[in-house]
């Protein structure tokens, strides 16, 4: 393509608003502009962005056997009322009437319309598993659309759906699609990991997160020095590998600890460790309270507790609360003393305190050389608390490490979940009447882009991996109006093109500086430069990533750019 026939409109000023490096870049190379909060036009070399990260999400899903369709962005309200997430799925669903006053739902995800299309054409056991997928924008009227492309309100997602008459079936297909998954990352080049993620309220079990590694991710993942284990923090199980102090049981003691009430105000009025002190917690689990024990230096992990109890609300007893059912403040509860009405459980780690320090119930006074078991009994000692960088994985191989990721992908074993709700069943070989068994896998093809561009960039622009890159060779004649300056350089553009690469020729009446600078910020892997040494068939070639350059001469070229951009 020659760039005075396309649209790549750069800027050298970063945009105020923007304040992550892929929204930076992306609009100033030219590859994005905002129509308004979280929508955006992808411009010519965007939108071949775009394509090229979809190309390589269609041949894996083609591999993993999914086949594509394309179902209506604009969906009728019924559907999303008979799943019952017309009325659950709140202010994010962007919803808009006919004509006819008639209500529609913009998709913000298909199960709904794949599972009617399903169950209306597929009767029998014979024709599952199957699997099928689609590329189509999705609308969610997000809280907080941010960082450009990374949290849009309409934006590009593969969607995919798989039904089975059995869950060995699902086994199957969401281990293939966890493969297909990973291809694709390491296939864009990106440093990520497949997480053990929370499957919340959607009611199914497994689920694998695929974090992109950025600094600028909202979520924290925890992760092991030597293995691939890694979890969404809120789900990464803690290993008890704690061990008990080597000392005898002393007797309980109450001492006054005036307006002490932090574990650190307590241990450092104390002068005990954090460690040897219990954290008790009020929380009110559905409707009934709970007290927490956590060690002094952990913290509980509320999504556990959740888990636990298979609760569908967890939250922290008020201060109101606590005074009621505990009675007395929230810095003063402990263990011991608690009224029999109310459940206590503990952190496995608690278990092993000895002489330790805790609340006494009472304003003003702490328990020092508590023993649980002697002073204390809890209904369980379990897992409860969040996973601490240096903690043993749960795999027993390495410790844990903290990042921080981008979620690009998420795979998900669905259940009957809307099979039971919207009715789609199938006859098994016995001619029963069984539920579909569903999975659901998507990918943010929109925010992918974002993802690879926060980790392929330097101070001069973008540095695209080959395979994704809108061009791979940048041809740039220096002074287009020096004849054999612009004839190689059309010359180079024709003939790397018939070698099977893709050239954007920049054929434009600008200064050298802005050329170079334009190259840079665009970032192909490739910058062929024309100049001076055009008559003796000489060229400068400037590879991206690493900044070098090198003269080469014209028969070298196509052979020297062939290797270096194999995808
Ligand atoms: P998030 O927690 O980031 O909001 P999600 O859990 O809502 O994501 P899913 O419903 O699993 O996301 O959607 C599948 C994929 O679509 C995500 O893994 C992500 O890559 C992408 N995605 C979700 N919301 C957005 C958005 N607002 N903008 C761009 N991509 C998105
Ligand atoms: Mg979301």
């Amino acid at each position: 393509m020659k760039q005075s026939m396309t649209l790549i409109p750069t800027l050298r000023e970063v945009p105020a608003d923007a304040e992550v490096k892929s929204h930076q870049l992306l609009l100033r190379a030219g590859f994005i502009r905002q129509n308004t909060s979280g929508i955006y036009s992808f411009l010519p070399l965007g939108k071949k962005v775009l394509k090229k990260v979809e190309d390589i999400v269609r041949e894996e899903m083609e591999n993993a056997d999914a086949v594509e369709l394309l179902m209506p962005a604009m969906q009728a309200a019924e559907l999303w009322q008979e799943s019952g997430r017309w009325y659950s799925y709140g202010p994010e669903l962007m919803r808009l009437k006919d004509r006819h006053n008639r209500d529609f739902a913009l998709g913000a995800t298909h199960e709904e319309v794949i599972t009617t299309i399903v169950r209306d054409e597929v009767k029998s056991y014979k024709k599952l598993p199957l699997t099928l997928y689609q590329i189509q924008n999705k609308f969610r009227d997000e809280k907080r659309p941010r960082f450009g492309l990374l949290r849009g309100r309409e934006f590009l997602m593969k969607d995919a759906y798989s039904f089975h008459a059995s869950h060995e079936s699902l086994d199957d297909v969401y281990q293939k699609m966890y493969t297909a998954y990973s291809n694709i990352f390491t296939r864009l080049g990106l440093n990520f990991r497949a997480v053990i993620a929370d499957s919340g309220a959607m009611g199914g079990k497994d689920t694998h997160e695929f974090m992109v590694l950025s600094e600028i991710g909202e979520d924290t993942i925890a992760y092991s020095s030597e293995s691939s284990f890694a979890a969404n923090i809120e789900m990464a199980p803690v290993v008890a590998n704690y061990e008990r102090k080597n000392e005898e049981n002393k007797e309980l003691e109450k001492v006054e600890t005036p307006n002490q009430k932090t574990i650190e105000e307590v241990s450092s009025f104390l002068q005990v460790e954090s460690a040897d002190c219990i954290k008790t917690i009020g929380f009110k689990v559905d409707e009934k309270f709970v007290a927490v024990l956590v060690r002094g230096d952990h913290e509980i992990n509320d999504v556990k507790l959740k888990n636990l109890y298979q609760a569908s609300i967890v939250e922290l007893a008020t201060p109101e609360e606590v005074k009621e059912q505990f009675g007395c403040s929230i810095g003063s509860l402990g263990p011991i003393g608690i009224p029999t009405s109310i459940e206590v459980i503990a952190d496995s780690a608690v278990e092993y305190i000895v002489n330790g320090v805790s609340g006494a119930n009472e304003e003003g006074y702490h328990y020092t050389n508590v023993n649980p078991v002697r002073d204390f009994t809890v209904t369980q000692y379990t897992d409860l608390r969040f996973i601490q960088e240096g903690d043993l994985s749960p795999d027993g191989q390495g410790v844990i490490q903290f990042a921080k990721g981008i979620e690009v992908g998420h795979i998900f074993k669905l259940g009957t979940r809307y099979s039971e709700a919207m009715g789609a069943t199938y006859l098994d070989e016995n001619g029963r009447t069984q539920h579909m068994i569903m999975g659901c896998y998507g990918i943010g093809v929109s925010r992918v882009m974002a993802a690879v561009v926060e980790q392929f960039h330097d101070e001069s622009g973008i540095v695209w991996p080959n395979s994704v890159t809108p061009y791979d060779v940048h041809v740039i004649p220096v002074n287009v109006k020096n004849e054999a300056q612009a004839n190689l350089a059309e010359e180079l553009y024709s003939d790397l093109k018939k070698a099977g690469l893709e050239v954007l020729l920049d054929d434009r009446q600008e200064r050298p500086g802005v050329k170079f600078a334009d190259a840079d910020l665009i970032g192909l892997p490739v910058r062929v430069t024309v100049g001076k040494k055009a008559e003796e068939k000489i060229v400068e070639v400037k590879w991206r990533k690493t900044g070098e350059m090198e003269e080469l001469s014209v028969d070298q070229l196509i052979q020297t750019i062939r290797q270096s951009v194999v995808k």
